[in-house]
C-alpha cells in the first residue's frame, strides 16, 4: 500500500511516500513552526504533488495520508487540542476539510511521539514488541506508550505523551508547560543552556567555549575529560533515567526505546542510561529490553504509514 506521511516537526516538515512499510521517497522543508501551520500548507501541497509526479502516481492512487503534530491530538475527532509554542493555529484548523479538498483520500492525525513509537514497533527495530515505551530527545522530550499492541491515548488524549513533563526535581526549573522541575526543564536540548550556565564552574569549563550548549557539546566535552561537563552529564543521566524509570513504572513495558538527536551518542550513552534505570526500577518479572531507534528520522513517517493503512482497511472494510 502507498501512503503519504507528513511529519510537522519543530524545525523541519518531513514528507515521505511510504510503500508497504518502507520509505520509497522523502523530502523535507523548514517548518518555521513558531509562525504556525497554515502558512506552510501551500509548500506541503507542492511537495506532495512533486513526490507523486516523480513516482508516476496521482493522489487518487494513495491509500491515505498520515499527519503528525507535536501537540495533544484527538485522533478520533482528528483535531489538535493543545500545542506548546509550535503550530499554535493548528488548534482551530480543520484537517478533515484540508485533506478532503486537497487530496480526497482517507487520513489520520496523531501526536508525533505516538507515531514514532508505532513506527518502531510495526516497521522498525522493536518489531514484535507489543508493550513498549519511547522517549525521544529532540528540542524537548517526547514520550509515548503502547500496551497490548495498542497505542495508549486515554480519555483526554494525553495518556503516555507527557513523560517529558514527569517531575524529576520538585524544586527545579520552571517548564514551558506550567509545571516545575520537569525532565524537559532540567535536561532537554532547550533547557541545557539555562541549566548549565547556572551551575557552579560553568565559566571556567570547556563547555563555556562551545558555540552552543546542547546535547552534542556536553557529550563531546565530557568524553574529552572536561570535569564540569562530566559531572553535568552525570546529572543529566540522572534526570533521563528518572524519567524513564517513571515510564517503566507507569506503563509496564517489555521494551524501552530511545530516540532523537541524543542517540547519535548511543554507543556511549545508552549503556549508562540503561544501567541507571535498571538500578532504580521495580520489575520483579525481569528486565525490559533497551533499544535505540534504528532510523530515528523515519520512525514518525513509518508509524503514520501503519496508522494510515489501518484506517484505510477500516474505512474500506478490507482485512
Ligand atoms: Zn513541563
Amino acid at each position: 500500500m502507498d501512503t503519504i506521511s507528513v511529519d510537522f516537526g519543530g524545525t523541519f516538515i518531513k514528507i515521505g511516500l511510504i510503500r508497504d512499510g518502507h520509505v520509497a521517497d522523502f523530502t523535507d522543508t523548514p517548518s518555521y513552526s513558531g509562525k504556525g501551520l497554515t502558512p506552510r500548507l501551500a509548500v506541503v501541497e507542492t511537495i506532495v504533488a512533486e513526490l507523486l509526479e516523480k513516482n508516476a502516481m496521482t493522489a487518487g492512487e494513495l491509500n491515505g495520508i498520515g499527519i503528525a503534530i507535536p501537540g495533544l491530538v484527538d485522533a478520533t475527532e482528528k483535531r489538535v487540542l493543545s500545542t506548546n509554542a509550535k503550530y499554535n493555529d493548528a488548534i482551530n484548523f480543520s484537517f478533515t476539510r484540508w485533506v478532503d479538498k486537497t487530496f480526497n483520500v482517507p487520513f489520520i492525525i496523531e501526536n508525533d511521539a505516538r507515531a514514532a513509537l508505532a513506527g518502531e514497533v510495526f516497521h522498525g527495530g522493536a518489531q514484535g514488541s507489543e508493550d513498549a515505551v519511547m522517549m525521544i530527545f529532540g528540542t524537548g522530550i517526547g514520550t509515548a506508550a503502547m500496551i497490548n499492541g495498542q497505542l495508549l491515548r486515554g480519555k483526554h488524549h494525553q495518556a503516555g505523551v507527557l513523560g517529558g513533563h514527569f517531575i524529576t526535581d520538585h524544586a527545579g526549573y520552571m517548564c514551558t508547560c506550567g509545571n516545575k522541575g520537569c525532565v524537559e526543564a532540567q535536561a532537554s536540548n532547550w533547557s541545557l543552556p539555562i541549566v548549565a550556565r547556572e551551575r557552579a564552574g560553568f565559566n571556567k569549563s570547556r563547555l563555556a567555549d562551545a558555540d552552543h550548549v546542547d546535547y552534542k557539546s556536553v557529550v563531546e566535552n565530557a568524553r574529552a575529560g572536561d570535569d564540569f561537563s562530566e559531572s553535568f552529564l552525570e546529572d543529566l543521566i540522572e534526570h533521563w533515567a528518572a524519567g524513564l524509570t517513571n515510564l517503566v513504572h507507569a506503563y509496564d513495558p517489555s521494551t524501552v526505546i530511545l530516540s532523537g538527536g541524543l542517540m547519535k551518542s548511543k554507543d556511549y550513552l545508552l549503556p549508562k542510561i540503561k544501567a541507571r534505570v535498571l538500578e532504580r526500577t521495580w520489575t520483579p518479572w525481569g528486565q525490559p529490553e533497551f533499544l535505540a531507534a534504528e532510523k530515528p528520522e523515519h520512525s514518525v513517517l513509518l508509524g503514520l504509514h501503519h496508522l494510515t493503512v489501518t484506517e484505510y482497511r477500516k474505512t474500506k472494510g478490507v482485512l
